[in-house]
């Protein structure tokens, strides 16, 4: 596997292979990382898979700083999962002095991330446009575990005709439900254990999907009832429209049922998507 530390050499590398499949991440890997990275490398000659922390996507008072960083394991799980090569970044190759340019997503990231982090899309599209713009990838994967994000990034690959298709895969979850995310390192034992809460509450309102509940309020109400535990405390709960994240006010034959919650020092995300799958979106 080839590590790339620079965009010249990326263009120097991409010159040289077939079709290619762009896994961007931020570290700390994990079995839902390595999920997509194995779905590129079913779907194209050569998957590469960026590790960049990307600071203009977190608020001043996040966690950038301690935002976990463990480049040796990482590439070595990229290694043995095929990909063919690594873009590892400096800080300087992505915001290059002076660097000034931004790309704002449209109202698709207002709602939901958007508010409840000022900011952070904009910095998601820049530095996804710039890793499009880089590696000239004919295919990019993206978790459905950041629901909005990659609806947001479809859209913006899209607007802005980066050639890129933008393919969303499905969460790869603990056994006991717990969506897989790098800031699950935050918690203690006991959090980590009470935060199986998290997946409880949208696996309720999925249920009750199944029995045929379809008005959005019985579906936020049942996230709530079971999310409802020792250290959860719940930021939002939203039932919106799975293509504009538009909250519902009415039933709809589909739905993205989604949460943001504090467990401990952790802030995480989870959802649901209702009457479709991930892979039907573009
Ligand atoms: P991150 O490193 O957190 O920026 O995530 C990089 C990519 O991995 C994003 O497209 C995430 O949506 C995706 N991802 C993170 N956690 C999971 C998971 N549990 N299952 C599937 N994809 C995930």
């Amino acid at each position: 596997m080839k590590v790339l530390r620079t965009a010249h050499e990326v263009r120097t590398w991409r010159a040289s292979v077939g079709r290619v499949g762009l896994v961007p991440t931020m570290g700390a890997l994990h079995a839902g990382h390595i999920s997509l990275v194995e779905r590129a490398v079913r779907e194209t000659d050569t998957a590469i898979a960026s590790i960049f922390v990307n600071p203009t996507q977190f608020g001043p008072s996040e966690d950038f700083a301690a935002y976990p960083r463990r480049e040796a394991e990482d590439i070595a799980l990229l290694e043995k999962s095929g990909c063919a090569a690594a873009f590892v970044p400096p800080l300087a190759e992505i915001y290059p002095p002076g660097d000034a340019t931004r790309v704002t997503p449209g109202p698709i990231a207002a709602p939901l991330e958007g508010a409840a982090r000022p900011g952070h899309f904009v910095g998601v599209a820049t530095v996804v446009a710039k890793l499009l713009a880089i590696v000239r990838p004919d295919t990019a994967y993206f978790g459905q575990k950041d629901f909005q994000q990659l609806r947001v990034l479809q859209t913006v690959a899209r607007d802005l005709r980066l050639g890129a298709e933008v393919i969303g895969c499905p969460t790869v979850r603990e056994p006991d439900g717990l969506a897989l995310s790098s800031r699950n390192a935050y918690l203690t034992p006991e959090q980590r254990r009470h935060a199986v809460a998290l997946s409880r509450g949208l696996f309720g309102a999925r249920e009750l999907w199944q029995q045929g509940v379809r008005q959005p309020d019985r579906l936020r109400d049942a996230v709530r009832r079971h999310t409802d535990g020792p250290d959860i405390a719940l930021e939002y709960v939203s039932a919106a429209d799975p293509l504009t994240l538009a909250e519902l006010a009415a039933p709809a034959e589909t739905a993205v049922i989604s949460l943001a919650a504090r467990v401990g020092r952790a802030r995480l995300i989870d959802n649901v998507l209702l009457g479709m799958d991930v892979a039907d979106l573009r």
